[in-house]
């Protein structure tokens, strides 16, 4: 799928792992590789400029962990950046198909593969999920492609809407929609006339289709070996008829694959699916993690130094212990078990995560008690002194004043924090006495 880029990337961190130390001059010499490997397959240039902007901000500010190279570490936050790039805010592989039937149009230009879309989306839909779908061809400008898709319903057991000359689009689709609702339908899909460029007749078409079928998912569907065309197709058929989600085809060829990159941070709208062939299953649900490791081609690496930041967390936490059984739990300790809250998902993320914490849940949002709370205690130990967080203590009435005040907080609140870290330090001490801190740690890991 990405082979060139691919191979590049490992060409330039080879180098990079077998280095025991890196000079930030290696680091920059190796990023300057990645953003012309970047662009030569096709990324867009503020794309491959800010990518590389943030794998080298989160490069220096990095501390190494220790049992691997720095070289590793590198890889390691290349393939994040990959995968923050790639990942949207939908989940791809879930089309909107509720409230049956569901529309669905498809749209792109002629020969991007939007007729063989269709028909893989309509077999996934049917064998993955049981619904009974309903295909329609809106072409009316070539009969061939009409005969076409009702071919492929037959090979894939997909029903197709009868065709009738002389109607057009509009009326097809209206026809599609009562025969989804009469036959008990889940989905009827529209796949709508292409051209082999945008113009104002193909977008007044499709605007027409849609204004009728008000589709549930408009998906366009573009050829992922034009690159950096795909992604100004996309933004334009987004423009004018405002799309759902792209489904990038022709992924099997070794083609440049920068559209896969550039296409969220461009149009902002996600990737949901891939096409790898000819064959009806050869369509995937667009995966981040996955494509980012098949870009980068060094998941051992990965997962070398995903291993070693896990041990070193384990040895942070037993040190922590440590200090805690000997009855020193400060503000430090505690900012960072906040700060381990928030990474956590908050409040939220982490009532998700023990079980039959539903209900209390909603008791918490009744009384207004949310992550604000865990930035608000944050902000008010950032701005006490090193030694008043090493020794809570110290904290006169005056300090306090000044403290609440630096963080635009009230007194009270920090009245809270001090009585707070107090109670959990005493359960601390007593917990650590009797062996118990360490069996609840435990099990907190
Ligand atoms: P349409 O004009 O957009 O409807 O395009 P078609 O669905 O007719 O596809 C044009 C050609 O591209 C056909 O020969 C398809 O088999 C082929 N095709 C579609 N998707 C893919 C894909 O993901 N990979 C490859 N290799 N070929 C594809």
């Amino acid at each position: 799928m990405f082979e060139n880029l691919s191979d590049r990337l490992s060409g330039v961190f080879d180098k990079l792992t077998k280095q025991g130390a890196l000079s930030e001059d290696d680091v920059k010499t190796a990023l300057r590789e990645v953003r012309v490997a970047l662009l030569e397959a096709d990324v867009s240039l503020p794309v491959a400029r800010d990518f590389v902007a943030a794998v080298q901000a989160k490069a220096t500010g990095q501390a190494v962990t220790k049992s691997i190279t720095p070289g590793q570490q590198v890889v390691k936050i290349v393939h994040d950046e990959l995968e923050h790039v790639l990942t949207g805010d939908t989940d791809p592989g879930a089309l909107k198909i509720d409230n049956p039937p569901a529309p669905i149009l498809m749209v792109g230009l002629q020969g991007s593969g939007k007729t063989t879309t269709t028909a893989k989306l309509a077999k996934r839909l049917k064998e993955r999920e049981g619904k009974r779908v309903l295909m329609a061809s809106l072409d009316t400008n070539r009969p061939a492609a009409m005969e076409q898709l009702a071919i492929l319903g037959t090979q894939i057991g997909v029903d197709t809407l009868p065709i009738v000359k002389g109607e057009t689009p509009v009326q097809i689709a209206k026809r599609a929609k009562t025969a989804a609702s009469l036959g008990g339908y889940d989905v009827y899909m529209l796949d709508t006339a292409g051209r082999l460029h945008i113009d104002a007749e193909l977008i007044a078409q499709a605007a027409a289709v849609r204004d009728v079928a008000n589709p549930r998912e408009t998906l366009l569907v573009v050829d992922g070996l034009t690159g950096q065309d795909a992604v100004n197709v996309a933004q334009e058929f987004d423009d004018k008829i405002g799309v759902t989600g792209v489904v990038l085809t022709r992924m099997d060829g070794d083609g440049r694959g920068g559209a896969a990159l550039s296409m969220r941070a461009i149009t902002g709208k996600p990737i949901r699916f891939v096409g790898l062939g000819e064959k009806m299953d050869a369509i995937e649900t667009f995966e981040p993690s996955r494509i980012a490791g098949r870009i980068l081609g060094m998941g051992d690496i990965v997962a070398l130094v995903e291993k070693a930041q896990a041990t070193i967390e384990a040895e942070q936490a037993e040190k922590m212990m440590r200090r805690f059984q000997k009855g020193r739990f400060n503000m430090n300790d505690l900012k960072m078990q906040l700060d381990q809250m928030l990474k956590m998902g908050g409040m939220e993320g982490m009532m998700g995560m023990l079980p039959g914490m539903g209900k209390m849940k909603g008791q918490m949002d009744a009384a207004g008690i949310d992550d604000s709370i865990l930035r608000r205690q944050i902000a008010l130990i950032n701005s006490m002194t090193k030694a008043e967080r090493a020794n809570p203590d110290l904290l006169a009435a005056s300090r306090k004043k000044r403290i609440a005040k630096g963080a635009g907080l009230e007194v009270s609140e920090l009245n809270k924090l001090v009585k707070q870290h107090r109670q959990m330090a005493d359960m601390m001490k007593k917990m650590g006495k009797g062996g118990m801190l360490k069996n609840a740690m435990k099990q907190m890991m």
